[in-house]
């Protein structure tokens, strides 16, 4: 059979899989915030842009995004950028790059009004101003004076708000877009540059190579690694999966944040909101104790720290229920008006995952996984570093990557609750533009280099006719539990090495997978093994780097080595992931010591404390 090129079928073990061919100056894959805001740059740039998604834009997890965006607009008390760099490498516990810090922090007042002019609904002042609350970490007068109220919120949708708005932009600037195609693995040339992307059209079994002046990877976190999550189920970090396979780093994996408040059982998210807007979390004896813990930002305290003191409660005794295992967060004391106005969301979610009224009951919550600080190294402008030769200040050529699937790193250890989406709308602008400023619209495609698309088809004709003894659903499990049980909220040296070795043994023991359906269309069991494929290779690289890194830094809590040390480990971790011999190579990558300008100071380390 012909392919849409003209050239011959690629066949696969004896199997022929015809290929559509398109063409485009740039690839977006994923329309998560991230996604659609490079998808709407490129595009209005006149770039021919292409964007895919596995799902339809709007179900992207980012829709699910409650409690806003962090800018200083400063509506409605004193603000400066400077102010929230600082709070944001103190959140970072000075693991993130201060250049690409001071990038994000001083652009977000823009970023956030450009939302607000492409018709974004924020909620609104008395006057008439984006509505901001407080969020955790946040402060004034560089952590000495009170709470700031930085976070810019639609309601409890903000997320929702953001992805209505940019798709919209972008279908009005003529993106086009694939939806519902699953992206299998990137095209990389062997000098090491990346020629676009392998997909596959779930709904026809069509496969699709998409070449591309440049690939841009917004595939979002892998928060499905873990047993309980707050993250949908797409939540499988393809990209990083992808970038893996071709060989190259993904960096800081050991920061796995988890929220502190996870509905008990469903996982299912209650906004930090809910606690910017008054909430108070309490143990079996009816105590406040995040008093005890950080007396200045009490319930307001950063995630990480937060977390720590409930797991800390739970462990002592003084956990609520039946089992004592999980604590309440109270918002029964709140003016239900406030509750209707600023938290309807969550007033849903608590009745229907917890069977609670909010207005008159305390909500059952624990510490799930919520996000990945780990991803692709980039620059401020989405590059992806370390081209194959391993200097962190080169670049791959065609690659970038921008959203929860990157690691600018701006987030270092720990990132602060409204980060991420401002992180989103920042850097998916500021690779829109730099795609715009390094593509030439007038060159044409380079031939592509032979085989490109072997490694692809090859691992899905793998798993398409896999005939092993074990079940996707049944190994998936196994890596879930162990990643909850082995490299969770505090972790000790002789649990993490059981993990490593766990997660070691189940990577090779998942060479015996087995799915059912062989066919390509809306064929679930294969596509959930892609992901569970996708998933075990980064579990592998997260609990290796977690044992790896002997001290304890913003998410990553050690009991055998509990202090910060800057010494010998203010360094960023570049994890490789072997497949043939299912084993990880470490490196390290410099932290950027230093600012973009003059106009603020490298805020120096010093003990984080609330
Ligand atoms: C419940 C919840 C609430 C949150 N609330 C907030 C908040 O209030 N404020 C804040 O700052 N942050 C919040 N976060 C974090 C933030 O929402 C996420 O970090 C962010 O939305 C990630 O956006 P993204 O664009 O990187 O990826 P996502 O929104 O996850 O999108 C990923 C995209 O990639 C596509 N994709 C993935 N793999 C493939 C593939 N193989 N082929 C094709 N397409 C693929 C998907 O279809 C999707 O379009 C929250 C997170 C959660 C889970």
């Amino acid at each position: 059979m012909a392919t849409a090129n003209g050239s011959a079928a690629p066949s696969i073990n004896g199997k022929a899989y015809p290929i559509v061919d398109h063409k485009y100056d740039v690839v977006v894959v994923g329309a998560g915030g991230a996604g659609l805001r490079a998808t709407l740059g490129c595009a209005q740039a006149g770039l021919k842009t292409a964007c895919i998604s596995k799902v339809f834009p709007t179900r992207s997890h980012t829709v699910a995004a409650q409690g806003g965006v962090a800018a200083s607009l400063a509506n409605m008390g004193p603000d400066t950028w400077q102010w929230h760099m600082f709070d944001t490498v103190k959140g970072s516990d000075w693991l993130g790059d201060q250049d690409a810090i001071e990038y994000l922090c001083r652009n977000a007042p823009e970023a956030v009004y450009e939302l607000e002019h492409f018709g974004g609904p924020f909620s609104r002042t008395e006057d008439g101003r984006i509505y901001q609350r407080p969020f955790g970490g946040m402060t004034t007068e560089f952590g000495e004076g009170p709470p700031a109220q930085r976070t810019c919120a639609a309601a409890d949708r903000t997320g929702h708000a953001m992805l209505h708005t940019l798709y919209g932009q972008s279908l009005r600037h003529s993106a086009e877009f694939f939806i519902e195609y699953f992206a299998l693995d990137l095209m990389m040339g062997p000098d090491g540059t990346c020629h676009g992307v392998m997909a596959l059209n779930m709904e026809d079994g069509t496969i699709h190579r998409f070449q591309a002046k440049k690939t841009v990877l917004a595939t979002g976190g892998y928060g499905r690694a873990y047993f309980s999550c707050t993250s949908a189920h797409t939540c499988t970090g393809d990209g990083n999966a992808m970038v893996l396979r071709a060989g190259l780093p993904l960096e800081d994996m050991e920061f796995v944040q988890f929220h502190p408040t996870g509905i008990y059982g469903a996982g299912v998210l209650i906004t930090e909101g809910s606690r910017g807007e008054g909430g108070y979390l309490t143990n079996s004896q009816g105590e406040r104790f995040m008093e005890r813990y950080a007396p200045h930002a009490k319930d307001l305290a950063s995630r990480d720290v937060v977390s720590r003191s409930m797991t800390i409660e739970i462990r002592e005794g003084r956990g609520v229920g039946k089992d004592k295992d999980h604590i309440f967060l109270h918002l029964d004391h709140l003016d239900p008006k406030i509750l209707a106005e600023r938290l309807p969301g969550i007033t849903e979610s608590a009745k229907i995952f917890a069977g609670v009224d909010l207005r008159r009951q305390p909500i059952p919550v624990i510490p799930t996984v919520h996000y990945n600080m780990g991803g692709i190294p980039t620059n401020y402008q989405g590059e992806a570093r370390l081209a194959r030769g391993g200097d962190p200040n080169t670049f791959v050529p065609g690659l970038m990557a921008i959203g929860e699937a990157a690691s600018v790193s701006v987030h270092g250890a720990n990132r602060l609750g409204s980060n991420s989406l401002i992180d989103l709308v920042v850097f998916g602008r500021a690779a829109g533009m730099r795609a715009a400023e390094t593509t030439d619209k007038s060159a044409a495609l380079p031939s592509l280099p032979k085989d490109v698309a072997d490694l692809a088809l090859s691992r899905l004709d793998r798993f398409r006719h896999a005939k092993g003894g074990t079940p996707t659903s049944a190994l998936r499990l196994k890596m879930q539990r162990i990643m909850q049980t082995n490299c969770a909220v505090f972790r000790d040296g002789p649990i993490l090495k059981e993990g490593v070795q766990k997660i070691g043994e189940l990577w090779k023991e998942s060479e015996d997978v087995r799915i059912s359906d062989r066919s390509l269309i809306w064929n679930s069991d294969l596509i959930e093994t892609l992901e569970y494929d996708n998933l075990i290779g980064q579990a592998a690289v997260t609990v290796t780097a977690a044992e790896n890194r002997q001290e304890s830094r913003g998410a990553h809590a050690r009991e055998d080595f509990t202090k910060r040390d800057d010494q010998n480990w203010m360094k960023h971790t570049l994890t490789w992931a072997d497949y043939a011999t299912k084993t990880v190579r470490i490196e390290y990558r410099p932290v950027h010591t230093y600012t973009m300008t003059d106009e603020v100071k490298y805020v120096e380390p010093k003990a984080r404390s609330y």
